[in-house]
């Protein structure tokens, strides 16, 4: 009885764990574009230059873009993936996290509203969240802050800049957007 009982109940974490790692360790192989995370005609208002930009207040080196865009934007998942984190902080005003099956984080941060929970899975292009200024970003027009985070360190990208180490794990978003 006992052992049935335990071996049903491993089975069922099986279940949830072996596609969980299959899906996470697969994804490591296949090159998975991503988007633009607003919704709208001319997205593309961002600076690039922006991404490591040295004093930027509280957080030091600017670790991602800004995408200036009408305060109630659709944010967009940049790419399918697990939200791994919804709330609000400090810097970040309301911020969410979603990691994708290449082990990269993808941050959204001074969001109006967020439209998912941590657990939920998006899908690349739905709405995760409407634009605003939250967070440090009170006195600044409504914007998205993006930053795409790897949670595998590029070694290859030690470059001698300000905060130069985390360059092994925050990737410059214009290198990927397709
Ligand atoms: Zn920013």
């Amino acid at each position: 009885m006992t052992a049935s009982f335990k071996k049903s109940k491993l089975g069922f974490g099986l279940a949830v764990l072996v596609p969980i790692f299959f899906l996470f360790g697969i994804g490591l192989f296949f090159e998975q574009g991503i988007i633009i995370p607003v919704k709208g005609p001319a997205p593309r208002d961002w600076n690039p230059a922006s991404f490591w930009s040295p004093v930027w207040g509280a957080s030091g080196v600017h670790k991602g873009i800004d995408i200036f865009t009408p305060r109630g934007t659709d944010a967009l998942a940049a790419v399918s993936g697990l939200v791994v984190f919804q709330g609000e902080l400090k810097l970040g005003g309301k911020a969410l996290a979603v990691l994708d099956p290449k082990w990269r984080l993808h941050y959204y941060a001074h969001l109006d509203s967020a439209a998912v929970r941590a657990g939920e899975w998006v899908s690349q292009g739905s709405v995760v969240g409407k634009v605003g200024n939250t967070g440090n970003a009170r006195a600044r027009p409504p914007h998205l802050h993006y930053s795409l985070i790897s949670l595998i360190p590029r070694f290859g990208r030690y470059s001698g800049q300000a905060e130069d180490w985390k360059l092994m794990f925050f990737l410059n978003p214009a290198d990927y957007l397709g």
